[in-house]
């Protein structure tokens, strides 16, 4: 197919002028089928190139599938396109989440990768991030406990490998991790994968570039620590640390040859801008991973009245924005499905490939087994390998 496609676009910049070209490469460029490409050819052959106005993948702002297509071809979604992504209208909404499908299905087909969490050291967190249950400044009703025993770590791992997931997450609620967190970290790691077929990732918070190198080595395979919201906006949800030394988390782990899983939370209160600004500068760090939250307002932190606006709709066009910024990373439904997308859940796995399985950090989320069913019902499948290339 890939010589057809070829052959077909050299003959149409043959006798097409020149400033439509870019068009027409676009809109070969997200086929999936040989029939398919020649019903396109043939719908260019017959479209008049001179009054046809001159497309870029720039201005590309109402005609999604057009965008999915110009993504595919390697375009680099703008801030204009993503802001028209989140302000376009409910009508378009299944148009859009039909655009995103096809940026998901060409990199992970119809797959869903499951993660679960485990909080190895709940609620004795120094800092004060105004969306956390954890933090100092928080008066939630939550657990509080010092970093688990190997008999718990390993009974987490055993649920998770029993239920089919691919990735166990181990986090603990700190600024970094402590010596002695560390070296329980290094003991069990190799430990569990050595029983179960599951990756690592672990969130310890903020990192130097030894302990990165160390978490490397003992056999963690992915670090999580999300950037949150956009630099313009971090000030706002903490002061105890700022957004650079969460970027220079990030760095440190990419230089430990560890994955990148990074993302945020969406409704605490930030602009459109800002949600733009968060799924570009993802792309900009190379993140393997994207766990979009959205906000779960937890009674007893500064944030509890934050997040109500959000509709299963705006989180919609939230998760097509950051598949369209990000088409070739994981991009997880976080913290929140259950609440804000509530029954449209399922649509949410159009642009999304992955979610959290059971309860989340101090919230519970929805029964394995109705994640399983919805699974089931939308016709995807769980996997545990990498993504998937469909031509
Ligand atoms: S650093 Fe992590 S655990 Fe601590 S307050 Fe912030 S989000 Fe919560």
């Amino acid at each position: 197919m890939q010589g057809l496609r070829e052959l077909l676009s050299l003959i149409l910049t043959r006798i097409a002028p020149k400033g439509k070209q870019a068009h027409l490469t676009i809109r070969l460029s997200g086929i999936y089928n040989d029939w398919q490409l020649l019903n396109e050819f043939y719908l260019l052959l017959h479209t008049d190139y001179n009054t046809m106005s001159t497309i870029t993948p720039e201005n590309i702002t109402t005609d999604w599938n057009q965008l999915a297509e110009a993504v595919l071809a390697g375009h680099v979604i703008t801030q204009e396109q993503g802001l028209a992504v989140l302000d376009s209208d409910d009508d378009q909404l299944l148009d859009l989440m039909s655009a995103a499908f096809k940026v998901r299905r060409k990199y992970f087909g119809k797959t869903v990768q499951l993660y679960q969490l485990m909080n190895a050291k709940s609620g004795l967190c120094p800092e004060d991030c105004g969306y956390c249950s954890q933090s100092k400044v928080s008066d939630a009703e939550i657990p509080k406990y010092n970093f688990l025993s190997r008999d718990k770590l390993m009974q987490g791992a055993e649920i998770a490998a029993q239920r089919n997931v691919k990735t166990y997450c181990i986090v603990i609620s700190a600024r970094g991790p402590s010596e002695r967190e560390m070296q329980a970290v290094e003991t069990i790691i190799p430990e569990i994968k050595a029983k179960y077929d599951l990756k690592i990732c672990a969130c310890l918070g903020l990192l130097t570039q030894e302990q990165a190198d160390r978490l490397k080595e003992c056999g963690v395979d992915r670090v999580n620590h999300n950037v949150n919201t956009s630099a313009d906006y971090y000030e706002k949800i903490c002061s105890t640390h700022t957004y650079e030394d969460r970027i220079d988390t990030l760095n440190a782990v990419r230089d430990a040859d560890l994955e990148i899983c990074s993302g945020g939370i969406i409704g605490m209160g930030e602009q459109p801008i800002d949600v733009v600004k968060m799924a570009l500068e993802l792309r900009e760090l190379g993140v393997h991973s994207i766990p979009i939250n959205f906000l779960n307002p937890i009674d007893g932190t500064p944030l509890e009245n934050q997040g109500a606006h959000l509709t299963p709709r705006e989180c919609l066009r939230v998760l097509a924005l950051y598949r369209f910024a990000n088409p070739k990373s994981e991009l997880r439904i976080a913290g929140g499905r259950e609440i804000h997308l509530r029954s449209l859940q399922p649509m949410g796995l159009y642009a999304a490939n992955s979610i959290f399985l059971g309860d989340y950090l101090t919230t519970e989320g929805q029964q394995a087994e109705d994640d399983y069913e919805m699974l089931e019902d939308l016709g995807f499948e769980v996997t545990k390998t990498e993504e998937v290339q469909v031509s």
